[in-house]
């Protein structure tokens, strides 16, 4: 298996562990993780086997939402595989994962949509947000930091963020019936001519920045998924394609 995109803020905290896979040409669908697109199933739940063991000899119990560009988010209480081995107990219609159930792998799968992984280093509590367009207008990162304070009773200066591969402002041109959802961020919506390139990244790095969560303690890949398609699918690059890479957090 190829290795995996790391963030290094997270890599100092050893209580956690945290990936986002890479394409592999010499791997089953290029290494494809998703079971909602449609691919041989078998295939995938080989790669997800892979991926598992590349986390070492302790077993991890992974859990994958039914991802609906909602503003869902739902805790998870419990060490069990969710959606890992067959789409049928996916947790349903869910867009952010929070846990502090140590030996649980929280995942998120995209293919341009912007993935976040979060730490709270004070009350000991992971996350993973999926944020499309709908799902960035609808604040899911900023609902998701609410959602942590309120349950965990967490403080924004003690949450440390990595906002992984996603598609960037010079992939992602949008007519203005998207645009005009975020014309109050002028600063990631580049205007020419009647179209748009929209920096979903950006708006969601404002967004949790409103939160409370200081600037340093935001990483970002800095990646776009369309500019690095040899290494990260990209459903706009590739023509709507079924690959989907996955990032991951857990608590050891
Ligand atoms: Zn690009």
């Amino acid at each position: 298996m190829k290795r995996q995109y790391q963030f290094e803020s997270l890599l100092q905290e050893n209580s956690l562990v945290h990936g986002v896979s890479q394409k592999a040409i010499d791997e089953n669908l290029f290494f494809s993780l998703a079971l909602h697109t449609k691919e041989n199933k078998e295939a995938i739940v080989s790669n997800r086997k892979k991926l598992a063991s590349s986390f070492g000899d302790k077993d991890y119990y992974f859990v994958v939402a039914n991802q609906t560009h909602s503003s869902t988010i739902k805790i998870i209480e419990e060490s069990a595989f969710r959606g890992w081995n067959s789409l049928d107990d996916a947790i349903e219609d869910c867009d952010a994962l929070l846990t502090k159930q140590r030996g649980v792998i929280l995942t998120v799968l995209t293919a341009d949509c912007v993935p976040i992984l979060l730490y709270d280093r004070g009350q000991e509590v992971v996350g993973v947000i999926h944020a499309g367009w709908r799902g960035t207008e609808e604040q899911i990162a900023s609902k998701t930091i609410a959602m942590i304070q309120k349950k965990f009773n967490s403080n924004p200066k003690d949450i440390i963020v990595g906002i992984a591969p996603a598609i960037g402002a010079c992939c992602y041109e949008v007519e203005e019936d998207v645009a005009s959802h975020f014309f109050e961020y002028p600063q990631a919506l580049n205007k020419r001519k009647n179209k748009y390139d929209l920096d979903l990244r950006l708006i969601n790095q404002l967004q949790l920045l409103a939160s409370g969560i200081p600037k340093e303690n935001i990483q970002m890949s800095g990646i776009c998924t369309a500019c690095s398609v040899e290494s990260y699918f990209s459903y706009r690059r590739e023509g709507g394609c079924s690959g989907r890479f996955m990032s991951m957090i857990g608590l050891q």
